[in-house]
């Protein structure tokens, strides 16, 4: 099959026919149709996360079909379309994983990070964290939902159920979903952008948000959360200025650069900074219920396997609208 293979950090992803994976006991095989690309696969690709196997093909917002299943699956059957995300195992017997934390197990896997993902024509995957995927939206635009979506759904929760104005810093693929999800429950979206990224503010007006503005600009009232997508730790005071008393600061990547230092004022009166890390399956199966009732549209730019490369490229220098989706055909 065809994939895109990652030899080493900090080099193009290269091009090549590599052997088929069969699914193994426990494993679905599946013929991927089209698989996200989120900024955790561009801090693979750069080495910011520095424990990848290698050679590894990433990707882990795969929409498939399954073409095979391993002894012992039970559930799945050849010819279902499936999702598979980023949490790819859990040991299911640590303290997090008995607690409802699975998202946090030491032991965890990663689909393209600790195993091969969905830049390939097929991949395999632990059948117990694939998801059947709701009907009635393309393969294509079903693929940012699995990490953008996911992931983006439980920084909102951690954001707390009774924020009703909710900040967005960075307008890509999660907050472009996310913000179809506030309007749906009665939130008030602000969006804050890179100054001059005209593409993300027409984008967040076209969705609906009650403010679109700069990341250095204060919002016209008080937060009750904000939500930083963006890896930028000099973002993080910014947001907590603009938080109202009581308010959270939800940090909603894997990776981000170095918070400044600041003044102890603008964290006192309670307000909170939090990360969120990974998802569980009662997250996905949550939010894969919630997406089609929205319903959420996603905006995606497609590209083949063979522009791998360059998709990667625009999101580095955020120049994607929405989401990147490489189409494997499938
Ligand atoms: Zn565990
Ligand atoms: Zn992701």
């Amino acid at each position: 099959m065809r994939a895109a293979v990652l030899e080493q950090a900090r080099t193009p992803l290269a091009l090549r026919e590599v052997p088929t994976p069969l699914p193994g006991p426990g494993q679905l095989g599946v013929r991927v149709s089209a698989c996200g690309v989120c900024r955790t696969d561009l801090h693979i690709v750069d080495g910011e996360l520095t424990e990848p196997k290698l050679p590894l093909v990433p990707g882990h917002q795969i929409v498939g079909t399954v073409t095979g299943i391993g002894k012992g699956v039970s559930g799945f059957s050849v010819g279902q379309r499936v999702g598979i995300p980023w949490l790819g195992s859990t040991c299911g017997t640590c303290a997090f994983c008995s607690s409802g934390r699975e998202n946090l197990c030491p032991h965890a896997r990663f689909t393209g990070y600790h195993t091969d993902g969905g830049f390939a024509q097929h991949a395999v995957a632990d059948s117990s964290f694939c998801f059947p995927l709701p009907v009635g939206q393309p393969d294509l635009q079903v693929a940012p939902l699995l990490c953008g979506g996911l992931i983006g759904y439980r920084a909102l929760r951690m954001a707390g159920e009774k924020a009703k104005r909710i900040g967005f810093y960075g307008f890509g693929s999660a907050a472009h979903i996310l913000a179809q999800v506030c309007r749906y429950q009665g939130k008030e979206v602000y969006a804050f952008t890179r100054p001059g990224d005209e593409s993300a503010k027409a984008l967040a007006a076209r969705l609906g948000v009650s403010w679109v503005g700069d990341s250095t600009q204060a919002p016209p009232e008080p937060l009750d959360a904000a939500i930083l997508f963006a890896p930028d730790g000099g973002l993080v005071p910014l947001a907590l200025k603009a938080v109202e008393r009581g308010g959270t600061v939800v940090c909603a990547g894997i990776h981000m650069s170095d918070i400044p230092s600041f003044p102890y004022g603008i964290l006192w009166e309670e307000r909170m900074i939090r990360s969120v890390a990974n998802l569980t399956r009662a997250d996905a199966r949550e939010f894969l219920d919630l997406a089609p009732r929205v319903p959420v549209q996603t905006e995606v730019q497609v590209f083949s396997l063979d522009e791998v490369n360059e998709a990667l490229a625009r999101l580095r220098t955020g120049r994607i609208i929405g989401s990147a989706v490489i189409d494997l055909g499938g």
